[in-house]
């Protein structure tokens, strides 16, 4: 369980860059960032904002784009686009989920989920597993500290 003070830190550290939007409260932000990142590691949540920071993105993160960073294991001065998992930090960074431009690693794109309606991306699940890049998607993403495992139809 990620100890809510290590949140608090991250949202305050981000928060100097990025101001928070004008109704948010760091306590009630804390509270949504701690269900998203419940799993997360406080090591890695803080690497993931220091990438974060680094990186070229011009909007304050969403929980969902750090905890991608920090289960894809980001170098804290940010990503190496000469690999595979760097690439795909890239584009995570870049907004890559809420634009047109196709994930790096698998070429799926933003898309409405057929069952929840949901704007998502799908990812192949066999391409990230030989690319070696975890992702994080609707319950198809392995969850952190879980091994890849190729999938068994594919
Ligand atoms: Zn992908």
């Amino acid at each position: 369980m990620l100890d809510r003070s290590v949140i608090v830190d991250v949202i305050g550290e981000i928060g100097e860059v990025f101001p928070l939007r004008a109704d948010a409260t760091i306590g009630r932000l804390a509270a949504t960032w701690a269900r998203v990142l419940h799993d997360v590691p406080a090591e890695a949540l803080r690497r993931a904002a220091r990438a974060y920071l680094s990186s070229d993105a011009r909007w304050f993160p969403t929980p969902g784009q750090l905890r991608s960073l920090a289960l894809s294991g980001c170098d804290p001065t940010g990503p190496d686009d000469t690999t595979p998992v760097g690439r795909y930090q890239v584009w995570l960074l870049a907004g890559g989920i809420g634009r047109d431009e196709p994930c790096p690693v698998c070429d799926s794109v933003l898309a409405a989920d057929p069952r929840s309606g949901r704007m998502t991306v799908r990812h192949d699940h066999q391409r990230h597993y030989e690319a070696g890049v975890p992702y994080e998607g609707e319950r198809t993403g392995p969850t952190y500290g879980q091994q890849m495992q190729p999938s068994a139809d594919g």
